[in-house]
C-alpha cells in the first residue's frame, strides 16, 4: 500500500467488522493514525488496533454509540487527545433491520435512520466543527478536511423489503451533496462510497448460502462479490490528496450492480 495518507489523522466508525474495519487497516498501512470505532466488539476493534500499530502505524479503539450526539463527539475528543487532531473521517458505521413493508416496526425504522442517517449528521457536524476551530494548515495539505460517508447503492436502487435501509441511504445521498456544497468553500471535501455486495456481517446470509449467493453473483456484472479492501483501496483515494478536486461524488464501487444486469438479456 503506498504510503498516501502519511501523517494523517482519521476516525473510522463502525471499524470493529466488515467495510470499517478494511478502512481502518487500510488507512494505518497507508501511513494514517486511526481511531477505531466500535459499539459493541471491543475485542475486534483492538484486533483492527494490533493490525494497524503491526503495520508501524497509530491506532486507539474507542466506543461510542455514533447515533447519540455525545458519543460522536468523544471519537473527536480521542482524536484531539491522542493525535493532536483531525483531518479525515470515515462515517461508516450502519446496521440493517429487514422486514416487510407492512411487518416493519416503528421501532425498526427509527433504529436504522437513527444510525444510518442520523448518526451520519451528528459525525460529519463534529467533523466540520472541529475542522474549523483546527484551521487551515496548508502543510498538512490543501484539503482543511475530508469527510466521507458510507453509503450504498440502495442509494439508487430501489429494495424491497428493506425500506428503512434504502430510505436512509438515499438520505446520506441529499446529506453528502448538501452539505459538500455548503463548506467546499471553506476546503472540506464531502464525498460518499457506494458499494454493491460487499462479503461481511450484514448480509452473511447472501452469501454463505450458495444457492443465495449464486443468486447474488447474477446482480454483479463482474462475477465476483466485493471483500472490504476494495471498499478500503477505494477509500484511502478519496481520503488521500491524490483525488484533490472530488468534491460531492458518490463513488460507486460495485462490480457494475447499479449497470442493471437483467438488461444483459433483456430490454
Ligand atoms: P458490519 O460488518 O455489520 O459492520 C457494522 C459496524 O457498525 C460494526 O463495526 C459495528 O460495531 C458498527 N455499529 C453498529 N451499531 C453501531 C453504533 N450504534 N455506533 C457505532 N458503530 C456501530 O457491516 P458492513 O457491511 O461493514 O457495513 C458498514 C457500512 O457499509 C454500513 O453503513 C453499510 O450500510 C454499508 N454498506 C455495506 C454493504 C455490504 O454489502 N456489506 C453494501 C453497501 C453499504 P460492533 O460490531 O462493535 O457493534
Amino acid at each position: 500500500m503506498p504510503r498516501d495518507l502519511e501523517g494523517a489523522r482519521a476516525i473510522v466508525t463502525g471499524a470493529s467488522s466488515g467495510i470499517g474495519a478494511g478502512i481502518a487497516r487500510a488507512f494505518g498501512e497507508a501511513g494514517a493514525s486511526v481511531i477505531v470505532n466500535y459499539h459493541s466488539d471491543e475485542a475486534a476493534a483492538a484486533q483492527v488496533v494490533d493490525d494497524i500499530r503491526a503495520a508501524g502505524g497509530q491506532g486507539e479503539a474507542v466506543k461510542a454509540d455514533v447515533s447519540q450526539a455525545e458519543d460522536c463527539a468523544r471519537l473527536f475528543a480521542a482524536a484531539e487527545t491522542h493525535f493532536g487532531g483531525v483531518d479525515i473521517l470515515v462515517s461508516n458505521a450502519g446496521i440493517q433491520k429487514d422486514a416487510a413493508f407492512t411487518e416493519l416496526s416503528l421501532e425498526d425504522w427509527r433504529a436504522v435512520l437513527d444510525l444510518n442517517l442520523t448518526g451520519q449528521f451528528l459525525c460529519a457536524q463534529e467533523a466540520v466543527r472541529r475542522f474549523r476551530a483546527q484551521g487551515h494548515d496548508a502543510d498538512r495539505g490543501p484539503a482543511m478536511g475530508k469527510i466521507i460517508l458510507m453509503s450504498s447503492v440502495h442509494q439508487a436502487i430501489p429494495w424491497a423489503g428493506h425500506v428503512n435501509y434504502a430510505s436512509a441511504k438515499g438520505g446520506v445521498k441529499a446529506l453528502m451533496e448538501s452539505l459538500a456544497q455548503e463548506v467546499a468553500g471553506e476546503k472540506i471535501r464531502v464525498n460518499a462510497i457506494a458499494p454493491g455486495a460487499i462479503k461481511t456481517d450484514i448480509n452473511r446470509e447472501a452469501w454463505e448460502d450458495e444457492a443465495a449467493r449464486k443468486e447474488m453473483l447474477k446482480l454483479i456484472p463482474y462475477g465476483r462479490i466485493g471483500e472490504p479492501e476494495d471498499i478500503a483501496r477505494a477509500a484511502v483515494w478519496l481520503a488521500s490528496d491524490a483525488s484533490d478536486y472530488v468534491v460531492g461524488t458518490t463513488l460507486f464501487v460495485d462490480g457494475g450492480m447499479t449497470l442493471y444486469p437483467s438488461f444483459r438479456e433483456g430490454g
